[in-house]
């Protein structure tokens, strides 16, 4: 599933594409027929991300809310777009840029009041213009659950996803299982800047990369192979980078978790 990151950088591409222009409206695979005559033709004016949500806003009328899900996937064209496939839930098309999604887990009109109702279920999101550690520290403090669990509630904290939480818990030094509230506050805030940095990090290089060059041996992270990106996800039976211990994963809140047991000491 993407991440925040994903999502964030879709949303700024997005709005650069669409902000200001009048916008051709439809669906291909007719799901979404009702919703995309309604906004045909309407003017964007902006497009933002709050963890993995996607909001179209428009010069009059509802805001069209986008979560990609699993299998979602938008796909981006200049002037010259292909057909859409039966399965585009989703065209928006100005003089030059196309937008065509497919398989979202959510395409849909919201009024104000059920936005609203929407993002109160929603924990901080990281990438937000004013990114606040105290209600991630409060919603920690809160929960008895390992904190490899809550990092994947979208209630504690709003999109980070399987790559990144066990990513971030390697690099603040935390074992997946102990539980949320036994996090220090110096460890719940180095945590959240780390989150912050992080994610910030991905929306710009659309891609994560958390493995400092360092430890691999190189200078620049942008120049990192595909094998060598991360720490511990999808390395259980590996040596850890920093510390040569086998990196081991288990199952944590439904996903595989990676963690090194000896830089992540068990609770
Ligand atoms: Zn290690």
């Amino acid at each position: 599933m993407p991440e925040g990151h994903t999502i964030h950088r879709l949303a700024r591409l997005h709005r650069r594409a669409l902000r200001g222009r009048t916008v051709r409206v439809t669906s291909p695979q007719g799901r979404f027929a009702g919703g995309a005559a309604l906004l045909d033709g309407r003017i964007s004016t902006g497009v933002d991300a709050y963890g993995k949500h996607l909001f179209y806003r428009w010069s009059d009328g509802p805001t069209l809310h986008v979560h990609l899900g699993l299998y979602g996937k938008f796909r981006g064209y200049g002037e010259a777009a292909p057909l859409p496939t039966a399965g585009t839930r989703l065209a928006m098309a100005t003089d030059d840029a196309t937008l065509h999604l497919a398989g979202p887990t959510a395409c849909e009109l919201l009024d104000p009041g059920e936005e609203r109702r929407l993002r109160t279920r929603l924990g901080p999101d990281p990438l937000g213009r004013r990114p606040d550690p105290a209600a991630f520290l409060a919603n920690l403090a809160r929960r008895t659950l390992p904190i490899g669990a809550a990092l994947l509630d979208q209630r504690v904290v709003a999109g980070i996803g399987n790559v990144y939480r066990s990513e971030l818990l390697f690099l603040c030094r935390i074992h997946p299982d102990r539980p949320a509230r036994s996090l220090t506050d110096t460890e719940a805030s180095r945590l959240w800047a780390a989150t912050v940095a992080q994610l910030r990090a991905g929306e710009r290089a659309g891609r994560i990369v958390t493995v400092d060059p360092a430890d691999v041996g190189r200078v620049r992270a942008w120049a990192l192979p595909a094998d060598q990106r991360v720490y511990v996800y999808k390395r259980a039976g590996l040596p850890c980078r920093r510390c040569g211990t086998t990196v081991v994963s288990w199952e944590l809140a439904a996903r595989t978790i990676s963690a090194c047991p000896t830089c992540q000491p068990a609770p």
